[in-house]
C-alpha cells in the first residue's frame, strides 16, 4: 500500500509505560494472519493496522477487521492519529467490490466502514461510502452496516446521500471535548461534528448514531460529561469511550491513563443519561466488538420501545 507524505504534526518526546490493564499479547495467531491475508488479497487498507490499534491481534482472530475506504493517505492531521497525512490517493473503483467479497468470505454479520478525510473531493467520499454499502447489500443482504464518517464538512449534501443509503449504525466520533479541538483536531469544528449527528437524526429517526471519545489527553470530568450531555441532546443513540493512546511520539502525548474503575463510572453517568448503549473501557475503540455491541443496542432500543408501550407507560 502506497505511503505517502507523512505530516509531523507536533514533536513530542515522551512515551509513558502502559499499566497493566492496557498491555495486550501481540498478534501471532494463524486466524490473525489470515485476515491479513485476505485484506491483503483485497487491496483493502484497515483502520486497525493504520492507526495502531492495540485490538488487532484480539479482532483479527476472529476476522473482525475495520475497513478504511478511500485511500490510505489522509487529508487532515489531528494530532492523536496515525493515519499518513499528505496527497491522496486515486479513488480506487474496484474497492467497494473488492470490499463485498472480502466480507463474503469472512462471513461477518456485522461490518464497520470508516474512511480518510478526503477533503480534496467534492463530495468528501460520500458516493464510494455509497457504493460500499450498497455493493454489500447486494453481496450479503443479512450483514447489517456501520459506517464511520469523516464530518463531511463543506461538502454539501454528502451527509444526505450516506443516510439515504441506509447503513445501520451511523458514528461520527467526536474524539475529544471541545476545548482540545485546536490542539488535538485542529481541521475539525466540535459544534458542526455534533450537528451532524443531530442532522443523521433528523433525516432517518430510525437509524443509530453512534459517536466516541478517546480519554487521557488533558481533558477533565467535567468535561466529559458536557459531551455526554451534548450528544443526548442530539440524540445520539450509543456513546464509547477509550482510552487514548500515544501512537508514536510524534504524537499528542498522553497526559493521564484514566483507570478501569473511572471508565466504570463514565459508563453509569452515561446510562443515566439516557444512551441506550454504552462501551466505555480502557481498550474500547468505536469498532472494538461492533457487532456483539450492534446486537445489544437493537434489542435495548426493541426493550424500550416495549416499555414505552406497555399500559400504564406516560411515555
Ligand atoms: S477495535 Fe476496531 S480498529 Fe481496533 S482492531 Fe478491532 S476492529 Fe480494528
Amino acid at each position: 500500500m502506497a505511503k505517502s507524505t507523512v505530516t509531523p504534526i507536533k514533536v513530542r518526546t515522551s512515551r509513558a509505560p502502559k499499566p497493566p490493564w492496557l498491555r495486550v499479547k501481540a498478534p501471532n495467531s494463524p486466524e490473525y494472519h489470515a485476515t491479513r491475508k485476505l485484506m491483503r488479497a483485497h487491496k483493502l487498507n484497515t483502520v486497525c493496522e493504520e492507526a495502531a490499534c492495540p485490538n488487532i491481534g484480539e479482532c483479527w482472530a476472529q476476522g473482525h477487521a475495520t475497513v478504511m475506504i478511500l485511500g490510505s493517505v489522509c487529508t487532515r492531521a489531528c494530532a492523536f492519529c496515525n493515519i499518513a497525512t499528505g496527497r491522496p490517493d486515486q479513488l480506487d473503483p474496484h474497492e467497494p467490490e473488492e470490499l463485498a467479497r472480502a466480507v463474503a468470505t469472512l462471513g461477518l454479520s456485522h461490518m464497520v466502514i470508516t474512511s480518510v478525510d478526503r477533503d480534496d473531493l467534492a463530495d468528501g467520499g460520500a458516493e464510494q461510502f455509497v457504493q460500499c454499502i450498497e455493493r454489500l447489500r447486494e453481496t450479503t443482504p443479512e450483514t447489517t452496516i456501520e459506517v464511520l464518517t469523516p464530518d463531511f464538512r463543506n461538502k454539501e449534501g454528502a451527509l444526505e446521500a450516506v443516510v439515504a443509503a441506509k447503513p445501520d449504525v451511523f458514528n461520527h466520533n467526536l474524539e475529544t471535548v471541545p476545548r482540545l479541538y485546536t490542539e488535538v483536531r485542529p481541521g475539525a469544528r466540535y459544534f458542526h461534528s455534533l450537528r451532524l449527528l443531530d442532522q443523521v437524526k433528523a433525516q432517518d429517526p430510525a437509524m443509530f448514531t453512534k459517536s466516541g471519545i478517546m480519554v487521557g489527553l488533558g481533558e477533565e470530568r467535567r468535561e466529559v460529561l458536557q459531551v455526554m450531555d451534548d450528544l443526548r441532546s442530539a440524540d445520539v443513540d450509543f456513546i464509547t469511550i477509550g482510552q487514548y493512546l500515544q501512537p508514536t511520539p510524534r504524537h499528542h502525548e498522553v497526559m493521564r491513563f484514566v483507570t478501569p474503575d473511572e471508565f466504570k463510572e463514565y459508563e453509569r453517568l452515561a446510562y443515566a443519561k439516557g444512551f441506550l448503549m454504552v462501551s466505555a473501557t480502557p481498550l474500547t475503540r468505536s469498532s472494538y466488538f461492533a457487532g456483539d455491541d450492534f446486537a445489544q443496542l437493537r434489542a435495548n432500543r426493541q426493550a424500550q420501545l416495549a416499555k414505552r408501550s406497555a399500559p400504564g407507560s406516560e411515555a
